[in-house]
């Protein structure tokens, strides 16, 4: 989901809460100050009573404003804002209405301050407490000045109260930064901890559906291969009984070989999605790779002028499914040999670490691969070449990754491309 929507929609919820909390306040607000009229026997035309009633009509109209608009704003935040701030206006006439100095209702700005900091976070907040602050110390100036007088009956202030005004702003001033500052540094961190949650989950999610996805993949990729063979063997039979013209002869050919192409697709993509359990062994690795060399050398046409060179080194073990360890060298050996067409050097090296770890490095002398791609290489069906799967370095980064090993890639345009393999003295998980 957009984040920004995502805030927004939260803001919506955070507004809708403080206008059903606004509007509840003033009922309760005018139940008080009901039951204090008639408690004190008070005419309904006492002026601090009035005006009162007036601030509680007045945010009942405020809040039908609110409702109304609601839907039509552009900037939630915005509107966050001008509520909040009309709010402390409200506070500062219910403390005027109470007595300014002797009003008993101070705190109530630090409950706008509390909420700002849910819905604005911390400049919010603080732009509030400074209102606040700034509305306040008027007042107080204003009415210990004489400007200002107080419906409430209250002993007026004296000019030897100034450093208990002064006293009481200070004070206020200082509880509305503390408690914005407070306040917004836990909403700051329950929202961070919010979104880490959320990042999580999409995370979590889009694994499943990943995972989903490939088990789908795998199963379509397990059905393809039965029909393609009796594809391929149909047509075999085909070219063996059915006397063909050359034209008719090239298309089975084409026929034949995308039929080994997909074939070989679905093979690369089925040992990648699920690679098979393996048999763990302790292999000599000098000898296994002198055979899968030998095998490779026979079985590609493409060797024939291609030079290889190995530097084995005896008694290094490691623990490995064999026919994982061929797949790994088989795909790093035909890589190098596709890299160079036209002919070349390809050198294994073997080195055995201090460690216990053995590490093998297959260089080539071919293309190279390009900066630009060299952080692709190992992403899935990644490919540059034509007829590629792009599976063959997934293949083996996901089979090394399984018994703890690391291939490392060093590639130069103009010399050549290492592959550097290290598989951990200790390796030998089995692979699930
Ligand atoms: P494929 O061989 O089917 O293209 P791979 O996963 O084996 O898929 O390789 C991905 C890409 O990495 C190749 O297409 C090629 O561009 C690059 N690559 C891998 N090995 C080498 C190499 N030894 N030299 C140059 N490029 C290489
Ligand atoms: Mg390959």
């Amino acid at each position: 989901m957009n984040p920004a929507a995502c805030d927004d929609s939260d803001l919506l919820v955070k507004i809708k809460w403080l206008m059903f909390f606004r509007i509840f306040f003033t009922i309760f607000l005018l139940g008080s100050t009901i039951i204090v009229q008639y408690g004190q026997q008070l005419n309904s035309m006492y002026p601090p009573l009035l005006f009162l009633y007036g601030i509680i009509a007045g945010v009942f109209m405020l809040s039908i404003g609110y409702a109304a608009q609601i839907s039509r704003v552009v900037s939630l935040l915005r509107f966050a804002y001008l509520q909040i701030s009309l709010d402390t206006v409200i506070v500062s006439l219910i403390i005027f209405a109470t007595g300014c100095y002797s009003s008993i209702f101070s705190f109530l700005y630090l409950l706008v301050i509390v909420y700002s900091s849910l819905m604005i976070f911390r400049r919010g907040s603080l732009y509030i407490a400074a209102l606040s602050s700034i509305q306040y110390g008027i007042m107080l100036d204003l009415e210990y000045f004489g400007i200002l007088k107080s419906f409430a009956h209250v002993r007026s202030l004296q000019s030897g109260d100034i450093s208990q005004v002064m006293y009481k702003i200070v004070i206020t001033m200082v509880a509305c930064f503390m408690v914005s500052l407070l306040s917004s540094l836990l909403a700051e961190q329950a929202r961070a901890s919010r979104s880490k949650l959320q990042a999580m989950e999409a995370h979590v999610r889009r694994v499943e559906r990943l995972a989903y996805m490939g088990e789908m993949a795998a199963g379509l990729a397990h059905e393809i291969k039965n029909p393609l063979a009796s594809l391929t063997g149909s047509i075999q039979m085909l070219q063996e009984e059915i006397h063909c013209d050359a034209g008719e002869e090239k298309l089975m050919r084409i026929v034949l070989r995308e039929a080994d192409r997909l074939n070989a697709i679905v093979t690369d993509f089925l040992i990648f999605a699920k690679p098979p359990s393996g048999n763990i062994l302790q292999i000599d690795v000098a000898q296994a790779l002198t055979e899968v060399m030998e095998l490779f050398q026979h079985d590609t046409a493409r060797c024939r002028q291609v030079h290889m060179v190995a530097d084995l080194i005896p008694d290094a073990y490691i623990a490995i499914d064999p026919t994982h360890f061929h797949q790994i060298i088989w795909n790093l050996l035909l890589n190098a040999v596709e890299a160079m067409p036209g002919g070349g050097d390809i050198h294994i090296k073997m080195r055995h670490m201090s460690n216990g770890d053995v590490e093998i490095s297959a260089s080539d002398s071919g293309h190279g691969i390009s900066a630009e791609h060299i952080h692709q290489i190992f992403n899935p069906f990644f490919t540059t070449k034509p007829g590629g799967t792009g599976l063959g370095l997934s293949i083996v980064h996901r089979l090394l990754e399984s018994y703890g090993g690391r291939l490392d890639v060093k590639s130069d345009m103009n010399s050549g491309t290492a592959m550097t393999l290290t598989f951990p003295k200790n390796a030998g998980k089995s692979i699930t």
